[in-house]
């Protein structure tokens, strides 16, 4: 079946925002998206695979080294820009070497760094100890990302520009946006821009207390089926979204994984299968996955095209060392996708 998406940014689904105002309405409806202010941790990855057992006190040959972009923020607006998305990054990485090959290679996708400062402290640097199955661990010096969003951000035209869209990609990464990202998103909704947010993994534990606030603010949420356990304690995609809009949130995508994703978009939820790939590494899927979606919104795609694009992008990271070594442009992921035949949502 041929994947056909249109290129105007304005679908027949197109639907007016909620009467009333307040902080909870719809700002701007999120299928309208013109570009995107993407918020988030900015990450210089060393990864290394297979690692199927860690001993103390051992030396262990490893067959993979890599050093290269990761980070929730920096992942997804890569991904947005390589699929012909305005992007601008919000963000901070220090001012050392790190930062400046993490510059470059955000500045060769054609991300806007117009709105990412420098700290006092070293860039937010991670080992991820890959296994042979392609699952991560990761350990995160924190550095810049415990510096940046000190300041609730002000959502003036300089900092928002034409971009019509607020993504949070992984609040919990960044210490001083937890406490305050109800108040951020709120603020971002005001300016007129609709939101989303990507949850990450809450080191501290403590999940839905931290997002509960964030979520009537959020238009769209991207969640992991694992962090959906954590923030729910259900297992089911069905009962984890119906669980999140019981706190608010409006519509909900679960990865997951192997699997695909589960969407709850409106009246509308369906399961969108996974590409059958062979896995390598899964370090950034989830952050390019929810790049893709957006993109597919940014063309005009419905829920469903997103949903399959997104999975395109997030089978083609797996399939790489790396979080976004497997990012392609717009139109060779569709070639890709072409060439899989079917794949049916
Ligand atoms: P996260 O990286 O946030 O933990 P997932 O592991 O669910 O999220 O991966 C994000 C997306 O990447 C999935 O929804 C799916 O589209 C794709 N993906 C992940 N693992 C695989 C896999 N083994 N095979 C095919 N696609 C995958």
């Amino acid at each position: 079946m041929a994947y056909d998406m249109p290129l105007v940014a304005v679908p027949a689904s197109f639907t007016a925002p909620e009467a009333g105002g307040g902080a909870a309405a719809k700002s701007m409806p999120i299928e309208r998206l013109t570009g995107v202010l993407c918020a988030g941790n900015i990450s210089f990855d060393i990864l290394i695979r297979p690692v199927d057992r860690l001993e103390w006190g051992t030396s262990t040959w490893v067959e993979d080294y890599v050093e290269d972009m990761g980070g929730n923020g920096s992942n997804t607006s890569f991904t947005l820009a390589m699929l012909g998305v305005p992007v601008r990054l919000h963000g901070m990485v220090g001012r050392d070497s790190y930062g400046e090959r993490l510059l470059e290679r955000l500045r060769a996708g054609g991300v806007d760094l117009s709105a990412v400062t420098r700290s006092r402290a070293p860039t937010t640097a991670t080992i991820c100890v890959v296994n042979s199955a392609g699952n991560r661990l990761f350990l995160q010096r924190l550095g810049s990302s415990a510096e940046a969003f000190a300041e609730p951000a002000e959502f003036n035209s300089r900092l928002v520009g034409d971009h019509s869209h607020y993504h949070l990609a992984n609040l919990f990464a960044l210490p001083h946006m937890k406490p305050r990202a109800a108040e951020v998103l709120r603020r971002a909704r005001e300016a007129g821009l609709s939101t989303s947010i990507d949850t990450g993994w809450d080191q501290e534990g403590r999940w839905i207390e931290t997002l509960r606030p964030c979520l009537p603010l959020c238009d769209l949420l991207f969640v992991n089926e694992e962090e959906a356990r954590k923030l729910t304690g259900k297992n089911e995609p069905g009962q984890i979204a119906d669980s999140l809009r019981q706190h608010g949130a409006h519509d909900v995508v679960v990865k997951l994984g192997a699997a695909g994703c589960a969407v709850f978009w409106g009246g509308e939820d369906f399961h969108a299968p996974a590409f059958g790939i062979e896995v390598v590494d899964t370090t950034g899927a989830g952050d390019c996955f929810a790049g893709a979606f957006l993109a597919a919104l940014h063309r005009g795609g419905s829920c469903r095209q997103a949903a399959r694009l997104a999975n395109a992008v997030g089978a083609l990271v797996v399939e790489q060392l790396g979080a976004v070594r497997g990012v392609r442009s717009y139109e060779q992921v569709m070639a890709w996708i072409s060439s899989r035949g079917s794949v049916e949502t």
